[in-house]
């Protein structure tokens, strides 16, 4: 039982989350035989199996067992809200009655039938973030504490399970910064990449950071190979302190250097987000500074609308954020496009349940 992981949570310990041979130790410890880990292993990620009574591969003394020392469920679901656009947000109850949010978005429709060629499941990685963003919902939280990695694990289950549907990809993008709760993440990565879950691959998989430079250089010491996107928002250094606080302590020239230290090393192209503000970042100047960034080393620029933030934090630089209109969008694509940039637009889904790129925030309407 020594082995099974509690992290920052009271209670009986998580089972999910735990490797092939944790669990094999978690077994051990009950009085079972060791190869038991590997059935609980298939049972939990491969199988989705809802109910320990129902891995019936495992004798009854040792499903009581488990039942009785440990644990698992790591997230409870409370809510779902479906969007317009068919993006479904969940809202997840977690041991210790914190909530957190995870939201699964259709795309690329196939032209043929309609169907998605994509789902993205966006998954969350701590409860709030300090990291103070000003165009962002969870930010008004602050930080309560680091989800573990059975959390996060769980919340890529508990959706397919409630979904029926075929998730293809996940992003570390929900509430909170991965980069900040890196060894979870990097644990529950493991899981989503394993070929025998079969439930992300690396290439399927991307970690989205607002800049944390150690963070990026960990990634390409340990040669990860999920993706990298970084939020980038402003292209100088005064406006993406005003945007992002954490651009003081990891300054864009610093960040640049770390992303170029991660392309040397891992060879693997960096996708940066950008969300433009109405005459905050959309200027000529601003597609010139883009491009040069975007240029340094190979990447993609995902380009997002920016969703009004009046139910959040109306007050202050915040307060002055606005989208920029259709017109000023479409010209600072094309615009992008003609310096030779790789521009993808994010249409930054679910935005009419508050599901969209800095929206989660745990709205009243939401808790259950
Ligand atoms: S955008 Fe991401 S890093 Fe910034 S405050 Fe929000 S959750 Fe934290």
């Amino acid at each position: 039982m020594a082995k099974a992981r509690r992290d920052v949570v009271d209670g009986p310990p998580e089972l999910k989350g735990l490797t092939v041979s944790e669990l094999g130790e978690a077994m051990e410890s009950l009085g079972g035989k060791r190869y038991r880990g590997q059935q609980l292993y298939d049972a939990m990620y491969i199988h989705n199996i809802d109910d320990i009574d129902d891995v019936k591969v495992l004798p009854a003394e040792l499903r009581q067992a488990i039942s009785q020392n440990l644990r698992l469920h790591s997230v409870e679901l409370q809510t779902v809200q479906t969007s317009d656009d068919g993006t479904l947000k969940y809202l997840f109850r977690l041991y210790d009655g914190r909530q957190i949010e995870s939201v699964l978005i259709p795309s690329e429709m196939r032209v043929a039938d309609g169907v998605p060629r994509r789902r993205t499941l966006c998954v969350s990685t701590q409860v709030g973030c300090n990291l103070g963003c000003a165009f962002c919902a969870t930010a008004t939280l602050n930080l309560q504490r680091n989800l573990t990695a059975g959390e996060i694990v769980d919340q890529y289950l508990a959706v397919a399970r409630h979904s029926g549907l075929e998730i293809t990809n996940v992003v570390f993008m929900g509430m909170g910064e991965p980069m900040n709760n890196y060894d979870n993440v990097m644990r529950a990565t493991e899981i989503f990449n394993d070929q025998r879950t079969n439930m992300a691959a690396p290439r399927r998989t991307t970690l989205s950071t607002a800049g944390v430079v150690p963070g990026i250089e960990r990634m390409a010491d340990e040669g990860q190979l999920i993706k990298l996107a970084v939020s980038l928002h402003a292209t100088t250094q005064g406006a993406r302190e005003q945007l992002m606080p954490i651009a003081k302590r990891w300054p864009l020239p610093r960040l640049m250097d770390a992303l170029e230290y991660y392309y040397k090393k891992t060879r693997k192209k960096v996708t940066y987000e950008y969300i433009v503000f109405d005459g905050f970042n959309d200027s000529a100047e601003d597609v010139r500074r883009l491009a040069r960034i975007a240029k340094r080393v190979p990447s993609k620029v995902n380009v997002i609308p920016f969703h009004d933030i009046g139910f959040t934090r109306p007050e202050g630089f915040a307060a002055q954020l606005r989208p920029a209109s259709p017109e000023r969008f479409e010209a600072f694509l094309q615009e992008l496009r003609d310096e030779g940039v790789l521009v993808l637009v994010r249409s930054s889904s679910g935005h009419d349940i508050d599901a969209a790129c800095g929206q989660l925030a745990l709205s009243e309407g939401d808790a259950a």
